[in-house]
């Protein structure tokens, strides 16, 4: 197990915690709490209460051009631009399907990294689907991300402002059906959120705080999801923050998931699954079971059986996801008669289960189809 990656394809089951020492981005308003801003402003010669004014633009009117802030002084102004507004991320492609209710924006930030999110609007939801790291050093096989290894962490106003943008577009009406709101913010575009704890606890601050302190996005409608970091599981029980948590499991035995998820060769699905429930127990909020079916690899019926007997008479959901093709990857979506079986042996153990309707398949932009290539 490596601690530091090397630029590049990892080697089949090597695990990368530490990213890459970079330059790191800019600070920027949504880095900060409001008691930061005000420190922010005040450092620059500037009336606290300016902390504020900023704030209203950014996370209320979801104004980040300085210019258009014409209730300050126009010295002021410039000096913010600076300080707290420096450029995160530049949009690089933007690809639509499904009548352009979903779309997957390729982003440049500062250094080169590239990063995608992905917005998904629902007749009674918008959905935007985050990167929390460029690249991801958990190297799951059947995951494009995992399989280009972690270029950097994201900070977290990197991290916001792929909500922000999103939210924009909605404000704007750029997205059919109407000017509307971004109601869901799932952590399951690049990289592994847990992996990058701080960061992803500041952006979902930010997202939840009310407005001019934050988005105010219900929490309940923020997911995390993670491969199963046992002791960050644990850390954002203590959080008090009731966000979903979303554990990516994929196979209820250990044999086949240190293979599936090469994180479980540090903590054995027992470990992670304790680490679920004492989670529901503090937050009373259902864990999700992401597992992706994959053909003749882990959708056998013992195995449906195995996790039905895991994960029944707990505070769950299992959402299974037909795999994503992905380049290179040998393997494919479950037969449509061995998904059924799947489902209908969940079933039979009283677990609650749906299948994932994947978007964006057409646009790369579905589960584990980020990549983030020019
Ligand atoms: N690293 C975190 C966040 C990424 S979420 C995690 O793994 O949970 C992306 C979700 O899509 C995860 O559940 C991941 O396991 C799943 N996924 C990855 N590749 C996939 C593929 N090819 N098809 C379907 N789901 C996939």
């Amino acid at each position: 197990m490596s601690t530091a990656s090397p630029a590049g394809t990892p080697a089949p089951g090597q695990l990368t915690f530490v990213a890459p020492r970079r330059a790191k981005p800019a600070r920027h308003l949504a880095d900060l709490t409001m008691a930061e801003r005000r420190a922010a402003v005040a450092e620059l010669g500037e009336k606290p209460f300016r902390a504020d004014q900023l704030s209203r633009h950014y996370f209320d009117k979801l104004n980040g051009d300085v210019a258009a802030m014409t209730d300050l002084p126009a010295a002021a102004r410039e000096k913010f631009g600076a300080a707290l507004f420096p450029t995160l991320l530049t949009p690089v492609r933007e690809l639509t399907t499904d009548g352009g209710t979903t779309r997957k924006t390729l982003w440049r930030l500062f250094d080169g990294a590239l990063v995608e999110s992905v917005l998904m609007r629902y007749s009674d939801r918008t959905t935007m689907c985050v990167s929390s790291q460029a690249g991801c050093g958990m190297n799951c096989p059947f995951c494009a991300t995992g399989q280009a290894g972690l270029t950097r962490n994201m900070s977290t106003a990197e991290i916001v402002e792929q909500v922000v943008a999103g939210a924009r577009a909605l404000a704007a009406g750029e997205v059919p059906g109407g000017p509307g709101r971004v109601s869901n913010v799932v952590f399951m575009g690049m990289g592994e959120p847990l992996a990058n704890y701080k960061a992803v606890i500041g952006a979902v601050r930010r997202l939840v705080e009310p407005a001019p302190s934050g988005l105010g996005i219900s929490a309940r409608g923020v997911t995390v999801s993670t491969v199963g970091l046992v002791p960050a599981i644990g850390k954002l029980a203590a959080e008090g923050l009731p966000v979903t948590l979303a554990l990516s499991l994929h196979a209820p035995d250990d044999e086949l998931r240190d293979t599936l998820v090469p994180i479980n060769t540090r903590w054995k699905v027992a470990e992670v699954l304790a680490a679920a429930w004492d989670y529901a127990a503090k937050t009373k909020r259902r864990v999700s079971i992401e597992y992706a079916l994959i053909k003749d690899v882990n959708d056998q019926e013992w195995r449906a059986d195995l996790l039905g007997k895991l994960v029944r008479n707990k505070l769950v959901h299992v959402n299974l996801i037909p795999l994503n093709p992905t380049p290179g990857s040998k393997w494919t979506a479950s037969r449509p008669e061995d998904e059924r079986a799947f489902v209908r042996r969940l079933e039979h153990h009283g677990v609650p289960v749906t299948v994932r309707d994947t978007r964006g398949r057409e646009i790369d932009g579905a589960c584990g189809q980020l990549a983030a290539a020019e």
